[in-house]
């Protein structure tokens, strides 16, 4: 039987462990039992996000939190400042606008991330902007910004520091209360470990008084709703209940590892493959002052058809990496280094991609790239 191996950035791949504990039957949410779960899901996410405020599961995907931060946070004609630089600070830019709300977009090189100095220039100009939406780890281009010192710029001011952390969350280090982040939106299905199912929102007490005063219409999203049943240790409607309870025993695998060390292993990943694509005669896409410890996009040449490299990976050998999207589109293929993911699954999905690759007629030496990673690995 073929191997189905998910080396990408969304789902990522879910341990055996958790997968046990996925299949298991049903319990009902409404219960002392589930309600220790929820207790305890929510104790261990403020300690992956830094947090001693609250955090807010929703029955969504990793838009859903996004969508849930705008709609609660935003009132029809305020202005906020998203911030652009890979196809899902767009997605900041989109939701903005579908709530009546005024976007006002700062745009930066792709292969880079927004710098603290950038956003304080951009605060100036706009000192009536609400908030600032940018992404932790912006996973079409693998890149991260600064998000401390992007914290240190806006602590004295009223804006509020949204971070899309959907694929950063548990692999890139977040210090939420710390750092002066105010949302901290993510999903179960990237560092976390688990299938797609369970949406998180962190805020701030800066970000609840704005909730609390939105005049945007919600329902489903409504955080005020979350804020009241998370007081009960309950959830407005019908948690993901399967997940959840994964959920729960996926944060205790991360801590029990130490989630510094755990973070510190995703970052020696990254440099094993940043120096596996040197090894192979191609580029990191992400510039290195910025790059993500979560996942690297690698630069394909056109001639090698990056798009028939990802498929034949998958279809003929059960490895799945990730094409490019937006403007990387047919130009990248990305590799995931988070959540479960191992030393042995990156060099097994190097040594597929050396294949696939000279039977491209990429010019290299087979190997290459697996020593150069082994050599990281062991240093
Ligand atoms: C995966 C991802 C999302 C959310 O995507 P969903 O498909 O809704 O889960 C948002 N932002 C980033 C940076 C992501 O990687």
């Amino acid at each position: 039987m073929k191997r189905n191996l998910l080396l990408t950035p969304g789902p990522s791949k879910v341990p055996v462990e958790l997968c046990e504990i996925l299949g298991k039957p049903i319990i009902h949410h409404r219960t002392p039992q589930f309600q220790q779960v929820l207790k305890e899901v929510n104790d261990g996410l403020k300690k992956i996000i830094g947090t001693s405020s609250d955090v807010y599961l929703l029955a969504s995907s990793g838009t859903g939190a996004m969508e849930a931060a705008v709609s609660n946070l935003l009132s029809p004609g305020d202005k906020a400042i998203t911030v652009e630089y890979g196809k899902f600070g767009e997605r900041w830019t989109e939701l903005v606008k579908a709530y009546k709300a005024v976007p006002v977009v700062l745009k930066i090189q792709w292969g880079k991330a927004v710098t603290a100095e950038e956003i304080k220039a951009a605060l100036a100009q706009n000192p009536d902007a609400k908030a600032v939406f940018l992404t932790q780890c912006e996973t079409s281009t693998s890149v991260t910004p600064d998000l401390q010192a992007i914290g240190a710029v806006m602590k004295s001011g009223t804006a509020v520091l949204v971070a899309d952390s959907v694929s950063a969350l548990g692999t890139e280090p977040m210090a939420m209360d710390g750092w002066g982040v105010d949302v901290v939106c993510s999903g179960s299905h990237k560092g976390l470990m688990l299938p797609p199912g369970v949406g998180i929102v962190a805020v701030s007490a800066k970000a609840i008084a704005m909730i609390a005063s939105s005049t945007n219409v919600r329902y489903y999203f409504d955080l005020r709703k979350s804020k009241k049943a998370l007081a009960d240790i309950d959830t407005p409607f019908t948690p993901a209940i399967g997940i959840v309870i994964a959920l729960n025993e996926a944060i205790k695998m991360l801590l029990s590892e130490g989630l510094d060390k755990k973070q510190e292993y995703y970052l020696k990943m990254a440099r094993a493959v940043w120096a596996a694509a040197e090894a192979m005669g191609l580029k990191v896409y992400a510039d290195p002052k910025f790059r993500s410890r979560a996942l690297t996009a690698i630069v394909i040449p056109e001639a090698l058809n990056p798009k028939k490299i990802v498929k034949t990976m998958r279809d003929v050998h059960g490895i799945t990496f990730a094409g490019g999207q937006g403007e990387l589109d047919g130009k990248v293929v990305r590799i995931a280094h988070m959540g479960a993911v191992d030393e042995y699954d990156i060099l097994t999905g190097l040594s597929c991609l050396e294949k696939v690759l000279k039977e491209a007629g990429h010019k290299f030496e087979l190997g290459a790239s697996l020593a150069a990673a082994q050599k990281v690995f062991n240093s």
